[in-house]
């Protein structure tokens, strides 16, 4: 009996077996048709100009803080059914907060939201990367396939890193000892960095490129100084800056407090130097002399914080959008493009003449949103972008000085204090007050900078 059950069991077994192989190779050939079914159509899409087509009254390329700003704003001006949204990313990061993480003030996972979360509701995500721009027939192409025609565009694209311009990057992130706030994959790095420090050099570099926050490369050096007291390894650090620009920061105010903070706190700053190489299984870094073009200099470090080099979008090339140096060429009062007058610009792609910072896009989502409204009415764009850009300059784990200013370089301070000195308060509001408003007012449409609070706070006098 019992040798019936073995033999039944066995055959019930065999008959498994075979029916899970039939199974499994006929998975295998759906998937198989699937890829060759997809592939077919993304051959179709991409070479024989049959991709879905879709048109929308407004479409904003790049969901970043300028893009999800105004695609609030836009869905409330001609409702979320007529708007669009091109962002290829699944998680939003509000990257002011990786100064604090770098330091290990703030963790990443509280700079990052699912897009999903931040886009507008009922605003069509088209989830992928602009791959062409043909301002002439009003259309965008799409990596997945799609052309999308629009009557408005929105150019909120940011900027591109370009730490393959380092020679030895970004390879030389492997090795330990260097890290960068600039990337979410390498802010982390900057904390292992910096906890593992022991005693030498700890370098901290600015890029000959434009940058987004000006501030954020010395922001790093600050805390770290701050840090390696706090633990004791102070006097072992030899804290260099060595920086591209000819001055510590752009606006004087702010420069003459920080060139004090610098002296008290014995940190090296080398002006016009450059960083254009990082040998990280030695850990040695090379920079050049840019008053004395080839003259290098070789330093070993115990430390490296790395800002990239950063460029224009590389999908505005040759679109006709860009201006000489490839920045999307807008002008600087309304935002709207030079040549294309249903095209308009916010944020980092842009060629503003300020300080690239998410506080200079809230101040523009403010005005964009009017200049729209004007010119989807056949007016004349009337209100004027002043070049509203702020700094919180972190420098310590309790104190900021908060430079805000204008296209002209002059400080535009909301509150009526002097702030170019160093402020607790200050410190609170970038680290707890301006997350909020960042997720609850810039990106819901509802907030374009403090201008109107000035005012209020200046009693109507600035
Ligand atoms: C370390 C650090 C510290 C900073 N500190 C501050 C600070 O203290 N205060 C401050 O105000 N600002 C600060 N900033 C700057 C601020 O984060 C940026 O200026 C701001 O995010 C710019 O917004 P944006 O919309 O122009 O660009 P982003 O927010 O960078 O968004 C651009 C979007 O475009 C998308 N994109 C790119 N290419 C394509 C494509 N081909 N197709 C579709 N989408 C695309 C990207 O995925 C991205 O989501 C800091 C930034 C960093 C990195």
């Amino acid at each position: 009996m019992q040798t019936q059950d073995h033999r039944q069991t066995g055959q019930v077994n065999s008959h498994i077996r075979t029916m899970a192989a039939a199974l499994s190779s006929q998975v295998a050939l759906v998937r198989k048709s699937n890829r060759l079914l997809y592939s077919l159509r993304s051959h179709f899409h991409t070479s024989n100009g049959l991709s879905s087509k879709e048109h929308y009254k407004v479409v904003v390329l790049g969901g970043g803080a300028g893009g999800i700003a105004m695609g609030a704003r836009m869905k409330r001006k001609v409702g979320a059914e007529h708007v669009a949204i091109v962002e290829p990313s699944e998680m939003h990061y509000y990257q002011p907060m990786w100064t604090l993480v770098g330091a290990g003030a703030k963790t990443v996972s509280a700079s990052g939201r699912p897009t999903a979360s931040v886009m507008p509701s009922g605003v069509k995500w088209v989830k992928s990367r602009v791959m062409k721009i043909d301002p002439k027939n009003n259309t965008v192409f799409t990596e997945s396939g799609k052309e999308i025609s629009y009557d408005y565009l929105i150019v909120a694209l940011g900027l591109r890193l370009q730490y393959e311009k380092v020679k030895g990057l970004p390879e030389g992130f492997e090795h330990p000892k260097i890290g960068s706030n600039y990337s979410v994959k390498t802010v982390e790095k900057t904390w292992k960095a910096l906890q593992d420090f022991k005693e030498g050099n700890a370098i901290f570099s600015y890029p000959n490129s434009p940058v987004k926050c000006g501030g954020a490369p010395q922001k790093i050096m600050y805390l770290s100084d701050s840090f390696m007291r706090k633990t004791g390894k102070r006097s072992k650090a030899n804290i260099i800056y060595n920086t591209s620009l000819p001055v510590l920061f752009g606006v004087k105010k702010y420069a003459d407090s920080l060139w004090e903070i610098v002296k008290s706190r014995d940190l090296n700053v080398n002006l016009r130097q450059n960083l254009i190489e990082v040998r990280a299984d030695k850990q040695e870094a090379v920079f050049e002399n840019l008053d004395k073009p080839g003259e290098t200099k070789v330093y070993e470090y115990e430390m490296l914080h790395v800002t990239p080099p950063m460029g224009p979008p590389a999908v505005l090339k040759g679109s006709s959008l860009e201006d000489q140096a490839g920045w999307l060429d807008v002008n600087k009062d309304t935002l709207q493009h030079k040549k294309y007058t249903n095209v308009f610009g916010i944020g980092d792609c842009t060629n503003l003449p300020t300080s690239k910072t998410a506080a200079a896009v809230a101040a523009q989502s403010g005005v964009l949103d009017r200049t729209i409204t004007k010119v989807m009415k056949k007016d004349k764009p009337d209100k004027k972008y002043d070049g509203y850009t702020s700094c919180p300059l972190v420098t310590s784990y309790k104190t900021v000085i908060l430079a805000e200013f204008d296209y002209d370089g002059q400080p535009l301070e909301t509150f009526p204090v002097d702030q170019s000195k160093e402020s607790r308060i200050m410190y609170h509001m970038k680290a707890d007050l301006m997350p909020h408003l960042y997720w609850h007012g810039l990106l819901k449409g509802l907030w374009g900078g403090p201008g109107p609070y000035r005012k209020i706070m200046h009693l109507g006098m600035k």
